[in-house]
């Protein structure tokens, strides 16, 4: 056993991650499904239609779509740095750490922002986007119901503005660090603002994103198109597209088509004949 394992580090790597998944699902379940419980938006169970999609999606983005994003990431990283002057890249590397933390939320929150608006507005993109905004109930674990060229493509956006201005260098120690950390917080702060928890942060929701919020991005009909940012809502403000009343939204999901299995969803989206499906740009007929 030790032998094979020692001449198949691959089976232990992935074996680790897995562990690793299962451990994060295993916390972020303990957190947030007694909330649900308590402080439910709308009363219901934790194994709604489409539990097991969900479900199904977060084992394959967490296992997979990462190893998908590390290539392009640093391709652009590659250009960024040898195309830009020394002395843009490497303007933030004498930020502390904290310094350039902060910086980095807002610059990566930025590309972010201007990437999910994109996969709202370009029929190209909200194909693949679609399938994020066809759960029809809200809950923690929709944070990770994604397409991976969706979720690669809206974070290579926030990670191209984080290479550009400094804030993350391919070069020197830990390139990752701080990208890597900006992911990871943004991602366990996601599992809290897709959460079925009715609370609301009263004037801190301006400045960071709540439940509310983002529910209102996943609204079917009524004030789509609302509410792009993953974290820092004031982003929403300055590009006008904030909205967030005391109310929550009678319904969510999608008008668009999305097919209702995971396989479905991974590969209808790549065929010929997704181009032909009912598509608009924000504003017509398209959830958003
Ligand atoms: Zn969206």
């Amino acid at each position: 056993m030790t032998e094979f394992l020692a001449s198949h580090q691959h089976v232990l790597w992935f074996a680790s991650n897995v562990l690793r998944a299962c451990l994060l699902l295993a916390v972020v379940t303990v957190v947030f499904a007694p909330l649900e419980h308590m402080f439910a938006v709308r009363p219901g169970r934790l194994f709604e239609r489409g539990w097991s999609v969900n479900l199904g999606w977060y084992f394959f983005n967490g296992l997979f779509t990462t190893l998908l994003l590390t290539p392009p990431a640093l391709l652009i990283a590659w250009l960024i740095h040898s195309t830009l002057p020394g002395a843009v890249t490497g303007m933030a590397a004498g930020l502390p750490l904290w310094a350039r933390m902060v910086a980095a939320m807002v610059v990566g929150e930025i590309g972010f922002y201007w990437g999910h608006r994109w996969s709202h507005e370009l029929p190209l993109l909200w194909r693949f986007h679609a399938v994020h905004h066809s759960a029809e109930h809200v809950n923690f674990l929709v944070n990770t119901r994604g397409h991976p060229i969706d979720l690669v493509f809206t974070r290579l956006c926030g990670l191209t503005l984080l290479y550009a201005t400094g804030l993350a260098s391919p070069v020197g120690p830990n390139p990752s660090l701080v990208p890597m950390l900006v992911l990871f917080i943004g991602s366990l702060w996601s599992f809290f603002i897709h959460a079925n928890v009715r609370w609301r942060l009263g004037p801190f929701e301006e400045i960071i994103a709540s439940p509310a919020f983002h529910h209102w991005h996943h609204t079917l009909e009524d004030h789509k198109d609302h509410n792009y940012s993953s974290m820092l809502p004031f982003i929403d403000r300055l590009f006008g597209t904030f909205y967030l009343p005391r109310t929550w939204p009678k319904d969510y999901g999608t008008s668009t088509p999305v097919p209702e299995t995971l396989i479905g969803q991974l590969l209808e989206p790549l065929a010929p004949a997704a181009m032909g499906r009912p598509t608009a740009p924000v504003g017509r007929s398209n959830q958003a």
